[in-house]
């Protein structure tokens, strides 16, 4: 709380300050002002999620959850960083409704890691979808993200899932983050008991699956 408060109330009061009266140049440093600030947060939940995974204080919650909406909500929560980066999100909403019992909010940060990365490492005018469906004679259910974005060659295609793993370091100017994020989704699902596996082309594209118990 000491490190997440503090830039929490930096980052509200920046967005508190009436962009309409500023001169462009204002702006300008605003923004900057603001981007830092969330990045430095994106850092810090990083930081305290990996350690609160590895202590085992990382409690869970099951409840039902109707997954089709659980991913429509995140999907909209994902829509003002993907107009950001003018990327287009899709979502394959199950015909019938897809009932399943786990840990939403686990669940939700390691989806909304993945939707991130896949706006993020993406371009201009790019897309993401997003299916989910339930595996065929087993009480599991499998979501899968995928990009039309820079790609991941083969030889890391496992490395990414280790910490403080970025590809390139001009990753870490550009989008901020510290190669954290894979790192807690891949811990956060092997609790569950599920996983994560990823493929990928370069310069076409990424398609990480996730699976977990639907029971
Ligand atoms: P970060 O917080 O730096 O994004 P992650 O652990 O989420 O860290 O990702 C690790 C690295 O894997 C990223 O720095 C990026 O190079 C690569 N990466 C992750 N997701 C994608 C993706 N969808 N497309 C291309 N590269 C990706």
């Amino acid at each position: 709380h000491q490190l997440r408060t503090p830039l929490t109330g930096a980052s509200w009061a920046l967005e508190g300050l009436g962009k309409e009266t500023l001169t462009p140049a204002q702006k300008e440093l605003l923004d900057t002002a603001s981007g830092a600030v969330t990045r430095l947060l994106k850092v810090v939940n990083d930081l305290l999620d990996i350690a609160k995974i590895e202590e085992g204080k990382f409690g869970y919650q099951f409840q039902e959850i109707d997954v089709g909406k659980f991913l429509e909500e995140e999907l909209q929560n994902a829509a003002p960083i993907a107009k950001q980066y003018q990327v287009k999100l899709y979502f394959e909403k199950p015909a019938e409704p897809l009932k399943f019992t786990a840990d939403q909010s686990k669940l939700g940060l390691a989806i909304s890691n993945l939707l991130d990365n896949a706006i993020k490492y993406n371009i201009a005018n790019g897309e993401v979808s997003v299916t989910v469906k339930k595996l065929e004679g087993k009480p599991y259910l499998e979501i899968i993200i995928k990009d039309t974005g820079i790609g991941i060659p083969a030889d890391r295609f496992n490395v990414i899932f280790d910490p403080f793993h970025q590809m390139d370091s001009s990753h870490t100017r550009l989008y901020g983050g510290m190669g954290l994020g894979l790192r807690n989704v891949k811990r956060t699902l092997e609790l569950l008991g599920g996983g994560i596996e990823v493929n990928s082309t370069v310069g076409k594209g990424s398609v990480f699956k996730i699976w977990f118990p639907a029971e």
